[in-house]
């Protein structure tokens, strides 16, 4: 048997045929219409789902579910989409849309969890029983699979892990407090900071990498310290800082088996990775215990959220 997982965007809509171990067979992505009633958007899922299992070499009675992650605010008990802003979509029912299109049971979830699922099924968590997966984008996101279940709080709402307070009072967040996690570790943090210590550093290499402020982006703070320049270097040790903390904090309440970072600025790798689990080698409180969390690096990019997705009803 084979499983469909549909991602959601607010530009495209991709739908990919995963087997059992979160293998993709096959991935059709088409462009998500806009100002359309959702029931346009439901159709071209149901365009991409087709044409994934057409293009895989299989039949629709080859696929045993089909599994959705969506951004905004999602029941996955019953199927409904709350609320979307960018598709202007309030209280659309869509599972129940796409039953009638496709004629198969429909899972939904958020799609940050649905990322997470997919790692801990098919990527840097594969083998383990509980993950705690971050990443670092234009916020911070992330999501749990703790005793091989997905967690997501009673209501839903849970694994918010971009807002936690790490440093009280300190910078706003968009979602209202001061001193989120998300505040210090998005890559749009980062890119703030640098835009702030430029500013104060017109020497900077920084200067030479960029050019403008506008065209820093999250790789010009570790660009600009490989060559040892000394602004860039106190920008990504304070990252790198925060980081840990947060880590090193989650670790602390869940000690998960793993715990992976993906996100623009994990493409460093080790240069990134090391350093906090340095930190994390520091302030875990389990660090003399022969059984330690692994940090490691999101193994599946932009497709742990359609896998993810897919395999849902093999974890709730
Ligand atoms: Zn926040």
């Amino acid at each position: 048997m084979y499983y469909l997982g549909i991602d959601l965007g607010g530009t495209n809509v991709a739908a990919a045929v995963v087997d059992e171990a979160g293998k993709i067979l096959k991935k059709v992505s088409l462009p998500t219409p806009r100002g359309v009633p959702a029931e346009q958007v439901a159709d071209q899922m149901a365009a991409a789902s087709r044409a994934a299992v057409e293009q895989a070499g299989l039949s629709m009675s080859d696929i045993a579910s089909v599994g959705i992650g969506s951004p905004g605010t999602i029941e996955p008990d019953t199927g409904v989409i709350r609320f979307w802003s960018n598709l202007d979509f309030s209280n659309v029912p869509l599972t129940a849309l796409m039953a009638e299109r496709l004629d198969k049971e429909i899972y939904l979830e958020n799609d940050a969890n649905a990322a997470a699922l997919g790692e801990f099924a098919a990527g840097a968590g594969k083998g383990s029983q509980s993950m705690i997966a971050i990443t670092l984008g234009t916020g911070v996101g992330g999501g749990a699979v703790l005793g091989g279940k997905l967690y997501t709080g009673f209501n839903y709402a849970g694994m918010e892990v971009g807002h936690f307070v790490i440093e009280h009072g300190g910078r706003p967040c968009t979602c209202g407090r001061k001193g989120c996690f998300e505040a210090y570790c998005s890559a749009t943090a980062l890119i703030k900071r640098t835009r702030e210590v430029m500013e104060e550093h017109p020497d900077s290499k920084l200067w030479e990498l960029a050019g403008t402020l506008e065209a820093v982006n999250g790789r010009t703070p570790f660009d600009a310290a490989a060559l040892g320049d000394a602004a860039a270097g106190k920008v990504i040790d304070e990252y790198v800082d925060y980081l840990g903390c947060g880590v090193a904090s989650l670790v602390n309440i869940f000690q998960p088996e793993v715990v992976c970072i993906g996100g623009g600025p994990s493409a460093q790798g080790e240069t990134l990775m090391a350093p906090v689990r340095y930190i994390l080698n520091r302030e875990d409180y389990a660090r003399n215990s022969v059984h330690r969390t692994r940090l490691v690096r999101a193994a599946l990019g932009n497709d742990a959220g359609i896998i993810g997705a897919a395999l849902l009803p093999l974890f709730r």
